[in-house]
């Protein structure tokens, strides 16, 4: 099996990691070939679809980690109710139950050789972040800008002494708000060649980007922008106004 590829695994653990985020761990044979050094990278989860194609729904989630010894593969999970598949499966899903994943994706990591790093990013990557963040050098200083739904959803992440975290919290992110970005904006800016990594909803994102481009003059290669997902739409929709948008910005 080559190392991107269809795997058939099994849900070995399930538990809850803050109220709102669901760690579930994968494991099984299948991830022997699964190449190693992917954390902040992604996987599809292949969900079964209602529609009459009976084409499996694909949906992104980040490598949280993986232990090549133990074979196993784990991913958290925002609850966001059971209006869509992969968040009605984490919640409902069961120790022993079978999923098939694609992948791995990219691995999403900032550049390390920066003088500073802003990272900023909604609860769908604060797995993505964390990972960033605990491979920043010890000398490494600059921002991490993180909104979650609770003060209880704030994890413990290892971050070095010169990287200032400020959580945003946000109960409705779901309906439009600029939490996110208006912490950003209140933030001074360093001195130095900043590396900036941004993942979060489709406005958000859009919103933080042009701030990043246009006020601050941060060059087409020190910038990481993605839309995780896009509020009213489903992954498919999102999948479209990424596609649109990134023509548009070309
Ligand atoms: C590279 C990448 C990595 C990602 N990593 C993670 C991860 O590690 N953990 C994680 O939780 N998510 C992650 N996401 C986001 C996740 O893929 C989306 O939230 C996805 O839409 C969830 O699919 P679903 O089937 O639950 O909902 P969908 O069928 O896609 O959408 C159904 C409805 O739910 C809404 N919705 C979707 N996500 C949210 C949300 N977070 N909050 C509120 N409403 C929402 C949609 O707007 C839509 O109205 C990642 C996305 C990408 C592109």
């Amino acid at each position: 099996m080559s190392s991107r590829a269809l795997r058939h695994l099994t849900v070995v653990k399930k538990y809850s990691l803050t109220p709102n985020m669901l760690r579930i761990i994968l494991g099984g044979d299948e991830l022997a070939s699964f190449p190693e050094g992917q954390e902040s990278g992604y996987v599809k989860l292949c969900l079964p679809s209602n529609s009459l194609s009976g084409k499996s729904l694909k949906r992104s989630y980040t490598i949280r980690a993986f232990d090549s010894e133990a074979l196993e593969l784990t991913l958290d999970f925002v609850n966001h109710g059971d209006n869509g598949p992969a968040s009605a499966w984490a919640s409902s899903v069961q120790v022993g139950d079978k999923i098939m994943i694609d992948g791995p994706g990219a691995v999403k990591l900032v550049n390390m050789s920066a003088d500073w790093f802003f990272i900023a990013g909604d609860m769908t990557a604060l797995p993505a972040m964390s990972v960033n963040l605990e491979k920043l050098p010890s000398d490494a200083k600059g921002y991490a800008v993180i909104e979650v739904l609770s003060e209880a959803d704030k994890q413990s992440i290892q971050v070095p002494a010169n990287i200032e975290v400020h959580w945003v919290i946000n109960p409705y992110p779901d309906q439009e708000n600029t939490c996110l970005v208006d912490c950003v904006k209140k933030l001074s800016w360093l001195e130095g060649d900043v590396d900036v990594w941004v993942a979060c909803e489709f406005e958000a994102m859009r919103h933080l980007r042009r701030y990043f481009k246009q006020e601050r003059m941060v060059g087409r290669g020190q910038i990481y922008a993605s839309s995780y997902w896009k509020m009213g739409e489903t992954d498919e929709g999102n999948k479209a106004a990424k596609k649109r948008d990134t023509e548009a910005d070309l």
